[in-house]
């Protein structure tokens, strides 16, 4: 989200004469992005912010004009104007059509109003061809007790499904090989009557030979309707992330999440039974305030018991705001890390064990661009896996068909058999 939200601000900044370099050092301003999903994003980039204000001596001293944008900058507003000297600009994500002005007026100033702005007409400036990002909603309402989202990106609101599919068309007729609906919670889509599962035969069909996928999903409204608009359109990926969280109905519940561990298992059946094969991912907390052995027990259980291809694994962390922040049963700091050091040996060896499930495999692949070495090149499976194809020389944008030759983890290499016309 923060990824497609930089590219917004570049179709804002280009449109208004501004253009990017390749050299920090011959920048006029420099703008961040920020996370405030947990601490330490937002550590790193306030690190950041102190380390390029400093090497630049501040604009007194001939720098470039620095601001910070995105959730950080909501989070704490004019405040870091006072914290960080070299800050200029302090711009929140519903304030980045004002960023032109902002800048050319150059004064310190910070803006970070809820303006509901979902910045239709803004050509986002897209980094990542043949791979695109298309908004479909933006901002939460479902107030995770651990969550700072629905504090820093405000109320849930839907883009018109007109505009999308004009986007999504847009892309796909210039090339785009894989289309991704983006949205804090893509299921609680809505344009008047319209729901998501509807959106998405739309954009299904609006894609044309283009892949489609979507993020994130949350358990509680993926619905049987969203699986068999999936399970009926061949181009959009059988991939699914659904973020678990925990494996104990204790601490969901205490999450204010919405779905016990067995309605999350019948789901993944569902999508299972709809869709073999299907490559599922998950994001899960370790140490919730008041998580105890037994709970963690039975997150551990459900991981084992689902067998993810890929999960992300987080230690929780202290949001302040949010109600989970004010829970008085916080689970000490190294009993966190030692359960997410659990999780993340467990999930280890099962990613590995799925990828190589693909060795010897014929997928169809989308080549993205180079790969390291020379020779190589880049690109992604259907699951939305890496693949390093070699001796591959085809132009971005091509979907070949490729047999897996090695597969260890994440990152699978594959010799290309045929160009696929779409
Ligand atoms: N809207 C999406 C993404 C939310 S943020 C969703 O609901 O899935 C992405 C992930 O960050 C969450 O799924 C959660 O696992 C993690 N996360 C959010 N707040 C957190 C916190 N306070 N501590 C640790 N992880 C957190
Ligand atoms: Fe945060 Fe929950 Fe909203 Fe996801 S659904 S952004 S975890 S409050």
């Amino acid at each position: 989200m923060n990824a497609h939200d930089s590219e917004i601000i570049s179709g804002i900044l280009d449109s208004e004469g501004f253009s990017p370099v390749e050299d920090p050092s011959e920048a006029q301003v420099i703008l961040l992005m920020s996370c405030a999903v947990r601490e330490h994003a937002e550590t790193r980039v306030l690190g950041r912010a102190a380390q390029l204000g400093g090497s630049w001596k501040g604009r007194e001293g001939g720098g470039p004009l620095l601001a910070l944008c995105g959730c950080v900058a909501q989070e704490h507003g004019e405040s870091l104007l006072d914290r960080f000297r070299d800050l200029d600009l302090v711009v929140g994500p519903d304030c980045y059509r004002e960023l032109p002005a902002l800048i050319r007026d150059a004064s310190r100033s910070s803006l970070v109003e809820f303006r509901k702005d979902d910045y239709e007409g803004v050509e986002a400036s897209r980094k990542e061809f043949p791979r695109a990002f298309v908004t479909i909603m933006r901002g939460c309402d479902n107030y995770c007790s651990y969550c700072i989202v629905p504090f820093v990106r405000g109320r849930e609101r839907s883009r018109r499904t007109r505009d999308i599919l004009d986007e999504v068309g847009g892309l796909a007729s210039r090339g785009y090989g894989e289309i991704t609906l983006l949205g804090q919670n893509v299921n609680s889509y809505r344009d008047g009557e319209r729901l998501f599962p509807d959106l998405l035969e739309k954009v299904s069909l609006a894609a044309g030979g283009s892949w489609v996928r979507f993020v994130t999903s949350h358990p509680k409204d993926l619905d049987p309707a969203a699986v068999s608009v999936m399970r009926r359109h061949d181009n959009i990926c059988r991939q699914l992330h659904l973020p678990v969280q925990s494996g104990s109905d204790r601490v969901l519940s205490r999450m204010n999440r919405g779905y016990s561990s067995s309605e999350y298992l019948d789901k993944i059946a569902m999508l299972r039974e709809a869709m073999p094969g299907i490559v599922l991912s998950t994001d899960v907390i370790a140490g919730f305030p008041g998580e105890t052995e037994d709970d963690f027990a039975m997150t551990v259980d459900l991981l084992g018991t689902v067998r993810f291809d890929y999960a992300f694994l987080f230690r929780y962390s202290q949001r302040s705001g949010t109600k989970a922040c004010g829970f008085p049963d916080q689970v000490p700091e190294e009993i966190r890390l030692e359960r997410l050091g659990i999780l993340q040996e467990l999930q280890r060896e099962i990613t590995v064990a799925r990828s190589r499930e693909l060795l010897g495999r014929e997928l169809e692949v989308l080549v993205t661009g180079p790969a390291k070495k020379p020779g190589q090149q880049a690109g992604r499976t259907g699951g939305n896996r890496m693949v390093v194809l070699e001796g591959s020389d085809h132009p971005p944008g091509t979907f070949v068909r490729v047999r897996i030759t090695r597969a260890d983890g994440w990152t699978h290499f594959g010799k290309t058999l045929e160009t696929l016309l779409k």
